[in-house]
């Protein structure tokens, strides 16, 4: 199973990756990312794995 991990000095808050996986990802009120669902499952894969290209600070990455 993945898991995902955050660089919280890389994550400037855009939201990208809520956009694209809402239900893993959420930028709270603060613009701190949540991540609700740390080791996704295999439905949230292809989300994610999209939100991980997509970051623009390339903060996330995707750990075994
Ligand atoms: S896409 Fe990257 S920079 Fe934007 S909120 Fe998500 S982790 Fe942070």
């Amino acid at each position: 199973m993945s898991r995902v991990q955050v660089d919280a000095d890389l994550c400037v808050g855009s939201g990208a990756c809520e956009a694209l996986a809402p239900d893993v990802f959420e930028v709270d009120d603060d613009g701190v990312l949540v991540v609700h669902r740390p080791e996704p499952g295999e439905d949230d894969m292809r989300d994610v794995t999209d939100a991980v290209r997509s970051c623009p600070t390339r903060a996330l990455s995707l750990a075994e």
